[in-house]
Formats: C-alpha cells, sequence, structure tokens
C-alpha cells in the first residue's frame, strides 16, 4: 500500500473575515494535495486536516473537508488494513467496476462506477472543532477514496469556520 504523500499540507492559515448582514464568519483555508493511484485506494488525510484547523487558531467552529471531483469521496472509518480491505470489498460488490452502464456507453469511458461510488459516500464531511481540536473518535480517522480507474492527482479543500 502506498502511503499519503502531502505535496503541500496546508495554506496560509490566515483568517478572512466575511461581514455580511447578520453578523460575522471568520474562515480559515488550507488545501492538501495528493497524487493518488486510484482504483479504490484509500488515504487517511487526518493528519492533514488537524494540521490546518492547527494553524487556523480556531479553538470553536466546524472544519469542511471536500475532495474536488466526481470519482473521489470523503468519509470517516477505522483506518486500519482490516477496515480498508473490507470497505474496498464492500464497494466492489455494491457497484462493480463491470457492469451495464450507461455513462460508458454514452461517453466511450470506463469509470462509471467510480462516479456511482463516489455520488454514494458524498465528496465532503464537516467536523467539529472544540479546544482547538478536531471532535474525532479514538479510532476514527477522515479519509479520502479514489475511486477513478487511473493515478490522479487530487486537491482537497479544508475550510475552518469559527
Ligand atoms: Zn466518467
Amino acid at each position: 500500500m502506498q502511503s499519503p504523500a502531502y505535496r503541500s499540507a496546508v495554506g496560509d492559515g490566515r483568517g478572512h473575515n466575511t461581514a455580511g448582514a447578520r453578523g460575522s464568519m471568520t474562515v480559515h483555508g488550507g488545501l492538501l494535495r495528493m497524487d493518488t493511484p486510484g482504483n479504490g485506494h484509500i488515504f487517511d488525510i487526518t493528519p492533514g486536516v488537524a494540521s490546518v484547523v492547527r494553524t487556523s487558531g480556531v479553538e470553536r467552529g466546524l472544519v469542511c473537508v471536500f475532495a474536488r471531483g466526481s470519482t473521489v469521496a470523503v468519509t470517516t472509518m477505522e483506518f486500519e488494513p482490516g477496515g480498508v480491505r473490507d470497505l474496498q470489498a464492500l464497494l466492489d460488490r455494491l457497484v462493480p467496476v463491470q457492469g451495464d452502464y450507461e455513462h460508458n456507453r454514452l461517453n466511450h469511458d470506463t469509470n462509471s462506477h467510480a462516479h456511482m461510488r463516489a455520488a454514494v459516500i458524498g465528496p465532503s464531511e464537516t467536523i467539529p472543532v472544540v479546544d482547538g481540536a478536531l471532535v474525532l473518535g479514538t479510532w476514527q480517522q477522515i479519509v479520502l477514496i479514489d475511486f477513478d480507474d487511473r493515478p490522479r492527482s487530487r486537491t482537497v479543500t479544508v475550510e475552518v469556520v469559527s
């Protein structure tokens, strides 16, 4: 298994205040970038998200973790080899690679299963930040799953709102 390689871990961490009619909200942003082999590979991105939260200096708020792309997903799970293989096996059973897919037929494409799996899991998670830290269970990690059928470069947008 290939370990995640962050090309860049965090943004500037500075807050951008957006004053509105009903008050104001401060947003601290960061980007995580990684090269993935695709094909259902699962990365633990918790350290990258935690780094953005730490840099933001936010004590209490929410962090939104969003993966850009229609063949990639973000969720939480216990990130250990058994859980990783079981989730990959479940998704293989749920949405097989080979199938009678309209997307592949209409677009001469090969990755309809990747689009379907990404849509089922979803592209983002929102996690509370309390006392400057992510509120996650001991055995709960934030993961990115790349379902595409070829290697990809992925960008995850991490926005801390307070
Ligand atoms: Zn496609």
